[in-house]
């Protein structure tokens, strides 16, 4: 079997940009299994549905209406609706809002996870998400838990929208924080849960450096 990495945690443990810069160390590829829920999540507003009408947007989701698919450019991952690069579009708020919604559904999961296990089969690849330890890949050579406080993940939340001229005030980020998490830990399938023999890392002292260098000295101790 492959060599395979599983990142699970809450939103903003910063999951992905330390997913990405383990894999890229290790010379493997990453895939960002949140961007295929808010590709999912993106298509169901587009087309207009009302989100908490799981017969609609289960239905939506198998259909050829909302393909999700990814490839990678010089390594990089890019996520496609219906064969469009949406990589930008994905990372509205409203998207990861309506990610987070869909994500619930027993059927959209379901068609996530079989298409994830695919791509893990036949290559070393990191996965980062929320149900990768527990579910996508339960014999992952690795599983970590990246978790930070919620203050600590509104923080860096916050600098990062404010790089691209977004004020959004603190409070209304450590909110959304918290909703995501509640939301995520509280669905009835597959909550968000850090799995049994997987690492605990929590990033709130760290930086990123030292976060993605912990990983690292886990993978190696493992292998
Ligand atoms: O990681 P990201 O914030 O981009 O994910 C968006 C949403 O997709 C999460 O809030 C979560 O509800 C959902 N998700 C999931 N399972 C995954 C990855 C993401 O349910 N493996």
């Amino acid at each position: 079997m492959p060599l395979t990495i599983a990142i699970d945690g809450p939103v903003g443990a910063g999951k992905s940009t330390i997913s990405d810069a383990v894999a890229s160390r290790l010379g493997i590829l990453h895939l960002d299994t949140g961007a295929m829920y808010r590709a999912v999540g993106l298509c169901a507003l587009k087309n207009g549905l009302d989100l908490d009408d799981e017969k609609s947007v289960s239905a939506l989701c198998v259909s050829d209406e909302c393909r999700v698919d990814v490839r990678y450019e010089n390594g990089a991952q890019v996520t496609l609706l219906n064969g469009l690069d949406v990589s930008r579009e994905i990372r509205a708020q409203e998207v990861g809002q309506a990610a987070s919604s869909v994500s619930r559904y027993r059927e959209v999961r379901q068609v996530m996870v079989d298409r994830q296990q695919e791509m893990a089969k036949s290559q070393p690849m990191l996965l980062d998400g929320r149900d990768i330890g527990t579910v996508v890949l339960p014999s992952a050579t690795v599983k970590i838990y990246l978790t930070a406080t919620p203050e600590a993940r509104a923080t860096r939340r916050m600098l990062q929208l404010r790089e691209k001229g977004d004020e959004t005030p603190y409070e209304e980020i450590l909110k959304e924080v918290n909703a995501r998490d509640y939301q995520d830990t509280h669905r009835e399938v597959t909550p968000l849960r850090q799995a049994e023999d997987a690492i605990l890392v929590d990033s709130s002292n760290l930086s990123f450096d030292e976060t993605v260098e912990k990983i690292l000295s886990i993978v190696e101790a493992k292998q």
